[in-house]
């Protein structure tokens, strides 16, 4: 039984995807979920890769058909994990990547315990995590106040995980994401 499920959990505006997707040059050998989300798709993302960008209709569809290991509504849109993908991927001992919020890394540790090991990336600040949605400017106000608000109450969760990562420095904040992952996959 050596497959993984290494999840990234981080308030929006961390900086998550930065380091995600420094990790996915790195670690070809990491497969990552792609979640399928009812959110509008943004400048620069692909359809399949970054997301499966699908309706509120086909999603709740796929809810019904039990085609969810878990989802969430966050942000007023739904996310979900196919539950396909992990069973196939743990079934083969493959090593998986998921980029969750701490309602997925939660559902994630209650169904598969310590296979599932979580890493948690903090900003230095919430004003510092508002500064970067807004300087990212992929978002309309009304959403980063949105986004802002839930990072709050997802900080309030930052010590319950496997790893706390800061990133303040994204150098050093990538280094310690590596070595997080090294201890993981040892
Ligand atoms: P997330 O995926 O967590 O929502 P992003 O990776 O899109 O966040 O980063 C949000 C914005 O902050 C982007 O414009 C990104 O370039 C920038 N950013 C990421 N890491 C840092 C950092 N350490 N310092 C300053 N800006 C950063
Ligand atoms: P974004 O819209 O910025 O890409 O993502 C918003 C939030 O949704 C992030 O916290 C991200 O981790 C989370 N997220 C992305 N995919 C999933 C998923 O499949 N399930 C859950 N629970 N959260 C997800």
């Amino acid at each position: 039984m050596s497959g993984k499920i290494i999840v990234i959990c981080a308030p929006s505006g961390t900086g998550k995807s930065t380091l995600i997707s420094r990790l996915k040059d790195e670690y070809p050998g990491l497969e990552w979920s792609v979640s399928c989300t009812t959110r509008p798709i943004r400048a620069g993302e692909i359809n399949g890769k970054d997301y499966h960008f699908i309706s509120k209709e086909s999603f709740e569809q796929q809810i019904k058909e039990d085609q969810f290991i878990e989802w969430a509504k966050v942000h007023s849109n739904y996310y979900g994990t196919s539950k396909l993908f992990v069973s196939k991927g743990l079934a083969e001992d493959r090593k998986m990547l998921f980029d969750l919020d701490v309602q997925g890394a939660d559902a994630m540790k209650k169904i598969y315990g310590k296979q599932a090991q979580v890493i948690f990336i903090e900003p230095p600040s919430v004003e510092e995590l508002e500064k970067r949605l807004r300087l990212r400017g992929t978002d309309k106000d009304q959403v980063i106040v949105e986004r802002v608000e839930n990072a709050k109450r997802e900080l309030a969760r930052k010590n319950d995980y496997d790893f706390l990562i800061m990133n303040d420095d994204v150098d050093e904040a990538y280094k310690s994401l590596k070595n997080a992952i090294e201890r993981i996959l040892k």
